[in-house]
């Protein structure tokens, strides 16, 4: 782990998937922020300022959809990339996920390398070679 590492949010509700997620995401150097719901998720990215959100749709209190617009109208946040994590390949999500102001789009299950990948074209490399 660099100091300089970017920081990456990651809102997830999914035990596993935010373990193996958040594990990939500090191997390749980035510091993992981690928010459980769409409200905490909005209070992390406000008070962290993270470089980059994974922000998984299906999330309790404040869905993805919803949590993306809300961070998208505030001009605090409305720069940080998001990613939206979605379960279905359905092209109506990926219409969606442009319209509330996603920068990114992955369709789960998505393998941790994907979503490395997915980071890394947003954030760069952060600073320390993975394997
Ligand atoms: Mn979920």
């Amino acid at each position: 782990m660099t100091p300089n590492g970017k920081r990456v949010l990651l809102v997830e509700d999914n035990e596993d998937n935010r373990i193996v997620y958040s594990t990939i995401l500090r191997h390749f150097g980035y510091s993992v922020i981690e928010a459980l719901n769409g409200e905490e998720g909005i209070a992390k990215a406000r008070s962290e300022k993270p470089d980059l959100i994974l922000m998984d749709i299906s999330i309790p209190i404040i869905d993805g959809w919803e949590a993306t617009q809300v961070l998208k109208h505030d001009p605090e946040t409305r720069k940080i990339p998001i990613i939206a994590l979605t379960a279905h390949a359905l092209a109506s999500d990926r219409e969606k996920a442009m319209e509330v102001g996603c920068d990114g789009y992955l369709a789960k299950p998505c393998e941790p390398r994907a979503v490395v990948a997915e980071v890394q074209r947003f954030l760069g490399d952060a600073g320390t070679q993975g394997q």
